[in-house]
Order: C-alpha cells, then structure tokens, then sequence
C-alpha cells in the first residue's frame, strides 16, 4: 500500500509518512504546542479544532517566511543635522 500523505499544513504540498501528520520541515520549523495540537485534535476527531490548529500552523510558517519589515529609521531633516553637528563638536550659536 503506497498512498500517498500530504502534510496537514495547508498550502505545504510535502509528503509525509503515514504514521505523521506533518512534513519533516513543517514539523521541525513549528512550535511543540501547535504541532502538538494538530497531532491531539486529529487523533480525538475534533475536526474543527483540527483545522483550526492547522491554519494556525500555515499562518506561523507564512510569518516565519516572510518576517515583519524592520521599522523604517525616523529621518532626521537637515536643520536637526546640523543642530547635532554643532552639539557633537560642542560649537555655540
Ligand atoms: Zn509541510
């Protein structure tokens, strides 16, 4: 018998063993709790809470992906270049 196993990670289109839930880097790159959670909920049949876990698991993979943009540094205009200028050299208008 050789059927084939995707992972339960929506979105992830690795295979799995069948005695796994999960693709060996999902399974790596997920927290225990929401691994975990997936493993218990499908082994209970609590198949809303299942999905639930698994979409929780897509949304932290796409999170760890893709992580939030630095914040962009505040700018510093021209006058208060100039004010730093003269208070790191210690001038005096
Ligand atoms: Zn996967």
């Amino acid at each position: 018998m050789s059927r084939i196993h995707r992972c339960d990670v929506p979105g992830c289109t690795r295979t799995r063993a069948s005695w796994q839930r999960l693709c060996t880097p999902c399974f790596e790159a997920l927290p225990r709790e929401i691994r975990n959670r997936i493993i218990e909920t499908r082994r209970l049949g609590r198949n809303p809470d299942w999905r639930a876990a698994c979409k929780k698991a897509a949304r932290y993979l796409a999170q760890i992906a893709r992580p939030p943009r630095a914040p962009i540094r505040p700018r510093v205009t021209p006058q208060q270049a100039f004010a730093n200028q003269q208070r790191l050299l210690g001038e005096q208008d």
